[in-house]
């Protein structure tokens, strides 16, 4: 069970409020925002100019900018009584006690007694905040930690205080996980709760170290970010991210308010981080912390600071033997132990820090947390580690920790003695085909709850579902009668395995399963085509066999579209060119709400070949309402000539890529589990492949106005001689070519349309040079 939560109230428009506010709008639900009463003027003007930041923030916080509709403002003296109103209340206001009490207090005066009040607090005790307030109160009363920028991490730490009743919790606790899409983690009532506690802790260790053994942060960062499973971000840069205000004063409050925590002057700002501080050197809010970046003879460049001298100096490449070693390694853990292993500067810095880490997490059992599992998701959800402290603990064996532990002459947790010698030398594992974990304290091995996020490609694979595979691609049994083909290439690029899978994927599946779903765990669905694989067709001549690939691409987009049992394409992440063009070609769409959807082709010299042109006609036909072909036409030109990509799933929509049954997925975790329930209830209303389309399209009078508008752009110089052909030829698509308004184009007539254009524009020079550049700098050309 979950609330249903009709209407929220947040209170403090800040960086949080607002954040958590335009989250709230995101999933649909109305929310009151109210921050202090402005001094003169509109009263309201301090929540507005928090609401109208928050609409301003880049990466973007609304899904769609049109959802900020939902959120009202107002101030807390004169809309105090509308809190009443509401189903749950959060409080982001300052990290002070006293003024959290007070609003507390002013609250309790109209709450009304089904409102649920939470603290976004990120380390103020929950029992402290809640002393004084009347019990019903309290029984309603719980910390609600978002992460900041709150659309997109998706830790939400949960800590009750002593009388909060388990209902609310275990409604909170579903809400926040099925509503918001979060990753609930319940923690306890200890300064920081999981999440900050052990990455402030990694954080502060690892300046520290770096300053006593003369390690540039620049250097740290080209170790810790990729190679060990981090964002790339890695520590320092991450750090300005954050704010070093804000990392001070985190790391300040866990020194005053754990006088036992045995590594406590970790958690001592040192003299460097408080000289930068005073200086407002804050990060990248204030332009410079560890980092600054400078405009150059050559464009703009990244500096870093060298902390002997408080000067910017350029940044320096580093190799690293042990590093190079395990780059082509996908697995984080095995990366992390061959690393310790190694016998360079890298290798020596990785062992101490990770020792430290892992054994002061440990030392954290029970303190911060009873469960191992909740430790490693407050990391993976809260500071994107590809796994946490106990996972990296069995990717390297327990009796390795302990030995170098020994080795290095530091003090072996309890926690890992106890595991030895019971002989328990992992924490995670199997039984009766479900995972379990140690419970740290009792050691007691527990079955983890099965949860959506469980079914996963890796663990189909794992299990040895797999029905068929190539190069590029494997077939896998989902159970329950539904199919998953999954893309494994680099990035998920489409190339011919992947279609030649496809073909066989379909047959297999419409002999034997009642539905399959195409979809990945990976970040990115699919970035679109092998360019490399198009380029080098170009460059060796092979104009036969790029147009029987191309066309072959077109055939697998046609039989996805027309097969007998459902297919449901599950896109998340970067979903371009190739990716979107099987995306739209799905029986349903079911996509993560981070989805980036767009037919970029135009940015590399060629159009859309593989559908996408003809299904973005389609679909705007049956959107579009102004009256007649050309509203659609234009439409379609707009989105694919500019390569607009949606920025979220809702964009997507608005652009076209997605229809109105397709569905979206908040928690990109669940997404398969989601679209193979999709499939089943498909199959299950007895799904029927759609009728073949037919178009009417404006011809040559439709696309000399869009000639006209080119002309234009050319003579003020907006665009190239080049740009000008790639659209030309994609408005001698989008218009049907020869055609007249009264003609019905069938699919295939608009498919070899797109084939001719997109083989003859692979034929240009300046295509090829475009495809070059993007292969070997990620970017787009212009010439
Ligand atoms: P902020 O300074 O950006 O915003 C605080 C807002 O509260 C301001 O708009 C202020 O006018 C308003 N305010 C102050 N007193 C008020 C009162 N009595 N009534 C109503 N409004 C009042 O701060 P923030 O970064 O948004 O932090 C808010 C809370 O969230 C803090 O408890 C903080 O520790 C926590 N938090 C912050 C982050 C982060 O990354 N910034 C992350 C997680 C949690």
């Amino acid at each position: 069970m979950s609330y249903e939560v009709k209407q929220a109230g947040v209170v403090g428009a800040g960086v949080m409020g607002a954040a958590i506010a335009a989250h709230f709008a995101n999933v649909g639900i109305p929310v009151t925002l109210l921050d202090v009463p402005a001094k003169e003027g509109d009263r309201n003007s301090v929540a507005r100019g928090g609401l109208d930041r928050a609409l301003k923030a880049r990466p973007a916080l609304f899904y769609d900018a049109r959802d900020a509709r939902r959120i009202t403002v107002g101030n807390i003296d004169d809309d105090l009584p509308r809190l009443a109103e509401c189903d749950v209340v959060i409080e982001a206001i300052v990290e002070r006690l006293d003024v959290k009490r007070s609003f507390f207090q002013r609250l309790a005066e109209v709450r009304a007694p089904h409102t649920v009040v939470s603290s976004n607090t990120s380390g103020i005790s929950i029992n402290a905040m809640a002393e004084g307030l009347p019990e019903d109160f309290r029984r309603h009363f719980l910390v609600t930690h978002f992460f900041n920028p709150v659309r997109y991490m998706k830790l939400l730490e949960i800590v009750p205080n002593r009388d909060t009743a388990p209902r609310v919790v275990d409604d909170w606790m579903s809400f926040g996980a099925e509503t918001l899409g979060k990753g609930v983690v319940l923690c306890k009532d200890t300064p920081n709760f999981i999440a900050n506690r052990l990455g402030v802790y990694g954080f502060m260790a690892t300046l520290k170290r770096a300053l006593e053994e003369g390690y540039g942060f620049d250097e740290i960062d080209s170790i810790f970010g990729a190679p060990l499973g981090r964002p790339n971000s890695a520590i320092f840069r991450t750090c300005d991210i954050s704010g070093l205000d804000v990392l001070m004063h985190v790391a300040q409050g866990v020194y005053d308010n754990c006088p036992d925590d045995e590594e406590r002057e970790v958690f001592l700002p040192p003299a460097l981080l408080r000289e930068m501080v005073s200086r407002g050197w804050l990060g990248e809010k204030s332009g410079q912390g560890f980092y600054k970046r400078v405009k150059g003879p050559e464009g703009s460049e990244t500096l870093v600071l060298d902390p002997q001298t408080m000067e910017y100096r350029p940044r320096q490449k580093f190799r690293f033997a042990s590093i190079g070693a395990v780059r082509d390694n996908p697995d984080p853990g095995a990366r992390i132990k061959a690393i310790m292993r190694g016998d360079d500067r890298a290798a020596s810095f990785v062992r101490k820090a990770t020792l430290d880490l892992l054994a002061y997490t440990a030392r954290r059992i029970p303190e911060i947390a009873d469960n191992p599992d909740d430790v490693d998701k407050a990391m993976r959800w809260g500071y994107f580690w590809a796994q946490g402290p106990f996972q990296t603990i069995d990717a390297i064996g327990l009796p390795d920790v302990e030995r170098m532990l020994r080795e290095d002459g530091l003090p072996v947790p309890n926690l890992f003695g106890r595991m030895l010698e019971y002989g328990d030398d992992t924490f995670y594992g199997q039984a009766d085909g479900q995972r379990t974990v140690v419970m740290a304290l009792t050691l007691i091995e527990t079955p983890l709850a099965p949860t959506p996020a469980d079914l996963t490609a890796a663990s189909l694979v794992e299990a040895g579902h797999i029905v068929k595979q190539n190069a590029s691609a494997r077939l896998l049994d989902m159970g329950d009668g539904v199919a998953l083909l999954q893309y494994d290439s680099k990035m998920n690029s489409i190339d011919d395995s992947i279609v030649e899978l496809t073909r066989e994927a379909l047959e297999i599946a419409a002999d034997r399963y009642r539905g399959l779903v195409i979809g990945n765990d990976a970040a990115d669905f699919s970035v679109g085509a092998n360019l490399g694989a198009v380029l080098m067709a170009v460059m060796a001549g092979a104009w036969d066999g790029l147009a029987a690939v191309t066309k072959g691409f077109q055939d697998a987009n046609m039989a996805v579209k027309y097969s007998k049992i459902p297919v449901v394409v599950a896109g998340a992440g970067r979903t371009l060119g190739g990716g979107c063009e099987v995306v739209m070609h799905g029986s349903r769409a079911r996509v993560a709400a981070e989805f980036y959807a767009g037919l970029v082709e135009c940015g590399v010299g060629l159009i859309p070949g593989g559908g996408g042109c003809k299904e973005l006609l389609l679909r705007l036909h049956a959107t579009v309402k102004e009256h007649g072909p050309f509203p659609v036409v234009r439409t379609a030109f707009e989105t694919i000539s500019f390569a607009k990509v949606g920025t979220s799933a809702a964009e997507a929509r608005t652009l076209g890529f997605l229809r109105a049954a397709d569905r979206v997925s908040l928690d990109r975790e669940r997404l398969l589990y989601d679209a193979k329930a999709d499939a089943i209830a498909l199959a299950e209303a007895g799904y029927t492949p759609p009728q073949p389309a037919a178009i009417q399209l404006p011809g040559a009078p439709g696309r000399l106005v869009l000639e006209q508008q080119l002309d234009g752009l050319r003579k003020t110089n907006k665009i190239s001689d080049h740009d000008v052909l790639v659209a030309t030829k994609l408005a001698y698509v989008l218009t049907g070519g020869e055609t007249d308004l009264l003609t019905p184009l069938s699919e295939q007539y608009l498919l070899d349309l797109e084939r001719e254009a997109f083989l003859s524009l692979a034929g240009t020079e300046q295509t090829r040079q475009r495809m070059q550049h993007t292969l070997s700098t990620g970017k787009p050309l212009r010439n």
